[in-house]
């Protein structure tokens, strides 16, 4: 197949004209321009107005229609229609604040079905006083027997774990967990700089929501955020839905912390569902138009696809490349740095966006599969 007649955006460029050739699950070709003639019999899609970008790559994601808590079979499947009409061609689960034994088989569910991209445990290891919509009877202390429990039962699935770093055991478990190849990621927490330096530099390498149920960065005590963002090892995940941060903190973390920042939705089952009651594990909330919250202050996660929250970073006036690249080349980087995703290169998977003038999907590639919106909707 021969997509051409946009523009494809690569991390480093905006090319105003290109053309992008997959066969089978690879892009085969890449260039800027007209494109030669397809081959006998090659499809081609031809669309003005629009752009391509590599298949965005959602590193917090918790469900949409349904809740990765629930189990692989009752949540995978929505929540992977959801996300991917709006972009997202890869994404870990991301499990929320429920009972252990809940959790352990929300794991194991999630670990045989073999269908995500791994697991992210964002708890149970939150300090209370930052545990934002999470629900603090389900937070326990990151116990070295509790911590291995939760790996054995995803099976070499967790790829990353978030976990408030002033807990006591903590830093060892962040040791631990980069010896097993999992992403220690810090948040939740109301470390100060010292403990958040301690903790980066003991192996974290990812900030769970930039700026979101941490301490507050302030002059004289930097807290968890300054240190996320002054450490060249740290990539920040930010909620850019226009609610979890106002549009100048977003662009000023853009511009602390050049090339790792990865825009993530932190979506709840609530989002792909209509305005009213949800769930968030087992907390009930209330979704008003653009954010859950438990009726309180707290924002409980978002109902935004990964191009809405694109959308929102450049309406909030961060450059489209920038934006993309934090969609999907940082986290494609940090999930696996062998595999080619989060670039539009050839010989790399095809997973594509074409987004139209107004950064709505047109249409999404995953490994070169047509899997948004149905085939029949698409102009040739
Ligand atoms: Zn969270």
């Amino acid at each position: 197949m021969l997509l051409s007649g946009w523009g494809v955006l690569t991390p480093d460029a905006t090319v105003s004209r290109g053309w992008v050739q997959i066969r089978g699950q690879r892009i085969t070709g890449v260039g800027a321009g007209t494109p030669a003639r397809p081959a006998e019999g090659e499809e081609h899609l031809v669309l003005t107005g629009c752009t391509v970008v590599p298949g965005f790559i959602d590193l917090h994601v918790h469900g949409g229609g349904a809740s990765f808590v629930q189990g692989a079979p009752a949540a995978v499947p929505r929540a992977r229609t959801f996300h991917r009409r709006g972009g997202t061609t890869r994404s870990p689960a991301s499990l929320v604040s429920t009972p252990v034994d809940a959790l352990v088989d929300a794991l194991a569910s999630l670990a045989e079905d073999g269908v995500v991209e791994g697991i992210h445990l964002e708890d149970p290891f939150l300090a209370p006083g930052r545990c934002g919509a999470h629900d603090p009877r389900s937070l326990r202390p990151p116990e070295r027997a509790l911590l291995e429990r939760l790996l054995d039962a995803g099976r070499g699935q967790v790829r990353m774990v978030t976990l408030a770093p002033e807990l006591p055991g903590a830093i060892d478990r962040v040791r631990r967990l980069v010896d097993v190849g999992v992403i220690a990621a810090i948040g939740h927490s109301d470390a100060d700089d010292a403990r958040a330096q301690t903790a980066i530099d003991a192996g974290a390498t990812v900030a769970t929501h930039l700026f979101n149920a941490m301490r507050p960065l302030q002059h004289r005590g930097p807290g968890i955020a300054g240190a996320a963002l002054e450490r060249e090892e740290v990539a920040c995940a930010l909620i850019v839905d226009g609610h979890h941060l106002a549009d100048a903190t977003a662009r000023l973390a853009f511009a602390a912390a050049p090339r790792r920042r990865a825009l993530v939705t932190a979506a709840v089952a609530a989002a792909g569902t209509a305005e009213g009651r949800s769930r968030l594990g087992p907390v009930e909330v209330e979704v008003a138009p653009g954010a859950p919250s438990e009726g309180t202050p707290t924002i409980a996660g978002s109902t935004v696809t990964s191009a809405a929250a694109l959308r929102h970073a450049v309406r909030a006036r961060l450059p489209l490349a920038q934006a993309s690249a934090a969609a999907s080349t940082l986290p494609a980087t940090l999930l696996n740095r062998a595999s080619g995703l989060g670039t539009i290169a050839v010989d790399t998977l095809a997973d594509l966006v074409v987004l139209d003038a107004d950064l709505e999907v047109e249409v999404v590639f995953v490994a070169g599969e047509r899997v948004a919106p149905p085939a029949a909707r698409v102009a040739r």
